[in-house]
Order: C-alpha cells, then sequence, then structure tokens
C-alpha cells in the first residue's frame, strides 16, 4: 500500500493542553461547581475502577451548586459503582469475541478500528469501561496490518474510526490513517465515533477540517450527546464548519436514568441537534455493563417514552431506539409498540 500523506499545518496544543488540565479528582470538580461534597464522599474511591476525566470545558457546562446537574451525573464516581448487579458485566456486547488486534469486525460490510484508547471524558456508563484497550494499541505496523487485512475484504466498504476517542489522535495521526483509507479501492466511507468535539470543540482544528474536507471518502462523524445543554455555542459553530467541509453529521445518545429519561429532554435534545446541523440517529437502550446499573432505564420505559416523542415530534428528527445484542448481525430496533 502506497500512502500519499497530506500536510497538515496546524499547532494543536490548546486542546491537548486541556486535556491534560482536565478534572481528575471528584473533590476538585464538586469544589469547582460549589458542591458540598459530603454526601459523595463514599463515591470518590469509584474512581479507583474507572478513572474520572472531565475537561474544564465540559464542567463548565455545568450549573453550579446543582448536584443533580445532568452533565454532572454522566462523569461523577458514585457508590453505586461498587454494586455487583445480576445480568451486568465487563463485556456486555461480548466485545472481546470479535476484537483482534485492535479491529472489531461485528458486521459484514462495516469494521471498526480502535485508533486511541484514550477519551478526553470518561463517562461512568461507558460499555467500554473494562475494555483491555492495553491489548489492542494499534502501532503504525500492526495498523498498516489491518488495513491491509480490511482491503483484501471485498464485503467491507465502510471504516469506523472509533476508541475509546479516535480524535484523541492527533492530526498528523488522522491525516496519516485518512491517507492510508484513500489507498483502498473497496472502502467507500470514512465514520468517526467521538464525543471530542462536544466536551472540548477546540479538537475540530484546521488541520483536521483540511484532512477531512480534501478527502475522496464520503466523511461522516457520529458524535454523542445525550442532554441539550451538551449543544454549546462553541460546539455549533464546529458543526458548521464541518458541514460547509462537506462531512456530514450525526448523533447517537444513550437513554439514561434521572439524565435523560423523560420524553420533554428527549424532544428538546432532537430539535437542538437538528437546529445545530447534526441528524439524530440512534437512541441507545442501555448496555448492561458492571458498574452502571444505576443508569439502566427499563424497556418499558424506553418505549412509553419514545411512543411519546413519536406523537409530538416531526419523524425525521426523531432517532431510532435501538439495543445492542451480542451476536446479531446489526443493532436490533425496538419495536415501541409491542407490549
Ligand atoms: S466518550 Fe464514549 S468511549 Fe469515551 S468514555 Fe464516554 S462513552 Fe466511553
Amino acid at each position: 500500500m502506497q500512502i500519499i500523506q497530506k500536510k497538515t499545518s496546524e499547532v494543536e496544543s490548546d486542546w491537548q493542553k486541556e486535556i491534560a488540565n482536565a478534572f481528575k479528582n471528584p473533590i476538585h470538580l464538586l469544589n469547582y461547581l460549589k458542591i458540598d461534597h459530603a454526601p459523595f464522599s463514599e463515591g470518590v474511591n469509584a474512581s479507583r475502577l474507572f478513572p474520572m476525566m472531565v475537561p474544564r470545558f465540559f464542567a463548565g457546562l455545568m450549573q453550579m451548586h446543582e448536584p443533580a446537574d445532568p452533565l454532572l451525573k454522566q462523569v461523577l464516581p458514585v457508590k453505586d459503582e461498587f454494586l455487583s448487579v445480576d445480568g451486568f458485566t465487563t463485556d456486555p456486547l461480548k466485545e472481546n469475541n470479535h476484537a483482534n488486534d485492535g479491529v472489531v469486525h461485528k458486521y459484514k460490510n462495516r469494521v471498526l478500528l480502535i485508533l486511541k484508547g484514550g477519551c478526553a471524558i470518561n463517562c461512568r456508563y461507558c460499555f467500554r469501561r473494562h475494555f483491555p484497550y492495553q491489548q489492542h494499541h494499534l502501532n503504525r505496523a500492526l495498523l498498516l496490518k489491518a488495513l491491509n487485512k480490511i482491503e483484501s475484504d471485498p464485503n467491507i466498504d465502510e471504516i469506523i474510526l472509533s476508541g475509546g476517542d479516535p480524535l484523541m489522535a492527533n492530526d498528523q495521526t488522522l491525516n496519516f490513517v485518512v491517507s492510508a483509507i484513500e489507498e483502498m479501492s473497496n472502502i467507500k466511507r470514512i465514520r468517526f465515533h467521538t464525543r471530542l468535539p462536544v466536551v472540548l470543540p477546540s479538537r475540530i482544528t484546521t488541520g483536521l477540517l483540511n484532512t477531512l474536507h480534501t478527502s475522496r471518502m464520503t466523511i461522516s462523524i457520529v458524535l454523542h450527546i445525550n442532554h441539550p445543554n451538551e449543544i454549546s455555542e462553541s460546539l455549533q459553530i464546529k458543526c458548521k464548519a464541518l458541514a460547509r467541509r462537506g462531512v456530514r453529521l450525526f448523533n447517537q445518545a444513550v437513554l439514561l436514568k434521572d439524565i435523560n429519561d423523560s420524553a420533554a429532554i428527549q424532544m428538546k435534545l432532537n430539535e437542538t441537534l437538528f437546529e445545530s446541523g447534526i441528524q439524530p440517529y440512534y437512541l441507545h437502550m442501555f448496555d448492561k455493563v458492571k458498574g452502571a446499573s444505576h443508569f439502566c432505564v427499563s424497556e418499558q420505559t424506553s418505549k412509553r417514552i419514545m411512543r411519546n416523542v413519536v406523537a409530538n415530534q416531526s419523524g425525521y428528527m426523531v432517532p431510532k431506539l435501538v439495543l445492542e445484542e451480542p451476536g446479531r448481525e446489526s443493532k436490533t430496533w425496538i419495536d415501541i409498540y409491542a407490549d
């Protein structure tokens, strides 16, 4: 495979510095928000189960003095993470059965590359919170090996760059990866699954925009936004810049207890996404990952919420309610009218 890499010219240090300065200690975050940390003291140690990581930009979107803030609840370690609940496991999607040297191949026409193990934010409900990223680190040699293997499979026409978060890779690496994929005759589309532009809009650099803009591929970015309060003006500006360069923007959200489990919040989310040029795409039923059972919304409640949304909002801005079931050939679309 011969790779002709495009030039990148930007200074990336701003977003990288912001990641370095992220809140990693729950007490520091609570102090910043002027919230009494006494009621949360038993939960602080849950950051040992899964480290806390919250960029200051994202913390800036939270309400001061509000312990029930829906953004805070997504990222603050709490004592319920120590609960052991039947049916909640370390690998709820059985991805370990499909993961090989940084590649997860679950579906016929698309394959997922774990480009980076880390994220800029650690969501407490993450279904990959126990994923053995260190076993799937893609160095350049392994990446090329993986791409060669993908190129030899004519069934595959789309590559999903995921993680962790693929935008944790620097612009030079992303430019290399996109250039390498462009050389593959079977690949038509590249899809990024990322939360980074939401929690750190400065990650959408000029260099990244140039790489995406000049690619021959159809490029999609699937963002991960769960609550309308996550949609900042800075994110909207970056979304416009991406759209101007031909990047298609989608959103997938997760239904989370006491965070976005109401029709009113879902409708506000859909509307704000749509106005920001982001197409609501999937609303995921909760993946039963160990340590996060307190976020789980029942199937019955999920269907009721969605019936209410469908009855009150234009169909083109309503996402599909889906469940990921290990072994299936695609996500399962939930029939919201079935009992
Ligand atoms: S950004 Fe995505 S991959 Fe990273 S912790 Fe959150 S849910 Fe998990």
